[in-house]
C-alpha cells in the first residue's frame, strides 16, 4: 500500500504511513486534535493557497511523511473535492474467454471489537474485453470518483483517470497475450479500438483498412474481400482499365498519408460515371478533396442527387462540377446538405417537376434546391389563422415610423420568413398556443425587423438574415414596448 492514511476511529486518531509506521493518538484535548486534523487536510489547505504556512504535528516519526490521505473525507465526504496524490492498483486476469482488468483501492481499517487494524480492498473499475471484441466497463459510482486528483499542473476527474488508466492496462495486457484472432498483428497495433476491432472481424487481416473512414458503409465488403487488393478492386466496381487501377491507387497511398483512405469517392464514380476518361479525372481529383468528398452524406442520397444531375447535364459538365468543389468547408457544407435534401421522397417529386436547370456549380444548384426545399416543408404545413387577445390587437399602432403588425396566419408568416429569410415559420406552433408573440415591424410598408416577446418581454430582435437591430432601432423598439405594449396589457388586466 503506497498511500499514508489518517483514519478516526472510536475517538482515536490513527496515522498509517506507506514506511509500515502505525501511529494512535487518543483524543484527549478532542476540540484542539479536530482542528487539527481539520487543517490536517492537505489538498484543501493547498486549494486555499496557504501551504506555507500549514507545519503538520503529525509527521512520521520514522520516515518524516507528512502526506497523509483522510480516508473518511477522501471515500465518504464529497465536500473536499481535489487531491494532490491518490495511488490504486491494477490487477490482470486473463483466460481463454476475456482479459479483465480490476482497479482497486487498498485503505486501512480498525476492527471495532479487537480495535486491530487491517487492510482492506475497495473496487475501483472493472474492464473486460471478451474474445470476440465486445468490451464492457464498470465503474463503481461513489463520492471518490467526483474527486479531482493534480496531474501534472491541472486537476482532472478521477472518473476519467481511471477510465484512461484501465484502458491503457487493457491494451498492454492484449497486446502481450493476444488470442488467435489478433496473433497476426505481432504486438504492432498500439489502438485498443482498432484492437476491438480486428478481435470483432477476425477475417480482416489488414493494418491499413481501420484506417479507412466510412468503414460503415463498406465493412460487409471488406469481411468478404479480406485483401486489400480485392477490396480496391471492389470500389472501382472491377473495371478493368490498367490506368484507372493506377490512379486509383496512387490516390490510395496519398490518402493513407493524410490520415486515411476514403473509399466514397472510388465508389460513387465508378458506378454513376461511363467514359473511360471522364472517370480518370475525376478519380484523379485532389486527394485532400477525395478525402473529403461525400464524407458526411449517405450512399443512398447522393446516388439520388447524381441521378437527378445526370438527367440534366451531360457526363464531362458533371465531372467538371465535381473538379470545381474546392477544399473550403462552405462548399463541402452546401454540397452535404444539398445531397441531403434528396432524402426526402417529397422533395424529390418536387424538383423532378419544378426544378429549374441553373448553371452547375455548387453554389446556384444550393441555392435552386433550397428554395424548392422551403416550398416542399410549406405545403406540408396546415396553414392556420391565429387568434389574438385583445391588448395584442390594440397593440398594432404606428410609432416613430414604425408599424407593429401581428402574422394574420401560418401562410403570413411564412413569407415574413422569406423576406427576412430566417427561420420565423418555426414559431408557428409557439404563436398558436399563445407562447410567443411575433410581431413584424413595418418601414413604409416594407417588413424591416421581426420580434419574439415571451412572458412579455422582448426576447429577441432581429432584421433581414438574423442581422441585430442598429441601437437606435432598439430604442425605438423598447419605447414602443413599454409605452404602448406594457400599457395595453397593464389596462386588460385591470
Ligand atoms: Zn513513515
Amino acid at each position: 500500500m503506497e498511500n499514508s492514511w489518517y483514519l478516526k476511529k472510536e475517538g482515536v486518531h490513527h496515522f498509517f504511513c506507506k514506511c509500515g509506521e502505525h501511529k494512535k493518538l487518543e483524543a484527549l484535548e478532542e476540540n484542539n486534535i479536530e482542528t487539527e486534523i481539520d487543517k490536517f487536510n492537505r489538498e484543501e489547505i493547498e486549494l486555499r493557497g496557504i501551504p506555507n504556512l500549514y507545519h503538520p504535528d503529525n509527521a512520521c516519526a520514522v520516515c518524516n511523511n507528512e502526506k497523509y490521505l483522510d480516508k473518511n473525507s477522501l471515500l465518504f465526504d464529497d465536500r473536499t473535492r481535489y487531491w494532490s496524490e491518490i495511488k490504486w492498483q491494477y490487477e490482470t486476469l486473463i483466460d481463454d474467454e476475456k482479459w479483465k482488468v480490476r482497479a482497486f483501492l487498498k485503505v486501512p481499517n480498525v476492527e471495532s471489537d479487537s480495535k486491530k487494524s487491517f487492510i482492506e480492498t475497495i473496487e475501483l473499475a472493472t474492464c473486460t474485453v471478451y474474445k470476440d471484441g465486445k468490451k464492457s466497463l464498470e465503474q463503481k459510482k461513489n463520492d471518490f470518483f467526483k474527486k479531482s486528483m493534480l496531474v501534472g499542473d491541472k486537476y482532472v476527474r478521477i472518473d476519467r483517470i481511471l477510465k484512461e488508466k484501465i484502458s491503457e492496462h487493457m491494451l498492454n495486457s492484449i497486446v502481450n497475450n493476444p488470442n488467435r484472432r489478433i496473433e497476426w498483428l505481432n504486438k504492432k497495433e498500439k489502438n485498443l479500438e482498432n484492437i476491438l476491432f480486428f478481435l470483432e472481424n477476425p477475417s480482416i487481416r489488414s493494418q491499413d483498412m481501420v484506417q479507412w473512414k466510412n468503414r460503415i458503409y463498406f465493412l460487409e465488403t471488406m469481411r468478404r474481400e479480406k485483401t486489400l487488393e480485392n477490396c480496391l478492386a471492389y470500389f472501382l466496381n472491377y473495371r478493368e482499365e490498367k490506368s484507372l487501377a493506377k490512379i486509383q491507387f496512387a490516390s490510395y497511398q496519398n490518402m493513407m498519408e493524410l490520415g486515411g483512405y476514403n473509399p466514397m469517392v472510388d465508389y460513387v464514380f465508378s458506378r454513376t460515371i461511363t467514359d473511360m476518361n471522364h472517370l480518370r479525372k475525376a478519380l484523379g481529383m485532389n486527394v485532400e478533396i477525395k478525402q473529403r468528398l461525400f464524407d458526411e452524406s449517405r450512399i443512398e442520397d447522393i446516388y439520388h442527387f447524381i441521378d437527378f444531375l445526370k438527367q440534366r447535364y451531360e457526363e464531362k459538365h458533371l465531372v467538371r462540377f465535381w473538379l470545381s468543389i474546392t477544399l473550403n468547408d462552405l462548399a463541402h457544407y452546401l454540397l452535404n446538405d444539398s445531397i441531403s435534401l434528396f432524402r426526402n421522397e417529397d422533395m424529390r417529386d418536387e424538383l423532378n417537376i419544378r426544378f429549374e436547370k441553373t448553371r452547375l456549380n455548387i453554389r446556384d444548384i444550393h441555392d435552386e434546391l433550397s428554395k424548392h426545399s422551403r416550398r416542399v416543408k410549406k405545403l406540408k404545413i396546415k396553414n392556420e389563422v391565429f387568434s389574438y387577445t385583445n391588448y395584442l390587437i390594440e397593440s398594432k399602432v404606428s410609432l416613430e415610423n414604425i408599424f407593429y403588425e401581428l402574422p394574420v396566419d401560418t401562410q403570413e408568416l411564412y413569407e415574413w420568413g422569406g423576406i427576412l429569410h430566417n427561420c420565423l415559420f418555426s414559431y408557428a406552433d409557439n404563436i398558436s398556443r399563445g407562447s410567443s408573440i411575433i410581431y413584424g415591424l413595418f418601414v413604409e410598408n416594407t417588413l424591416c425587423y421581426a420580434i419574439e416577446i415571451y412572458n412579455h418581454k422582448i426576447i429577441q430582435a432581429s432584421a433581414s438574415f438574423n442581422r441585430s437591430l442598429s441601437k437606435e432601432e432598439k430604442e425605438k423598439v423598447e419605447k414602443w414596448h413599454k409605452e404602448v405594449y406594457l400599457k395595453n396589457l397593464m389596462k386588460a388586466f385591470n
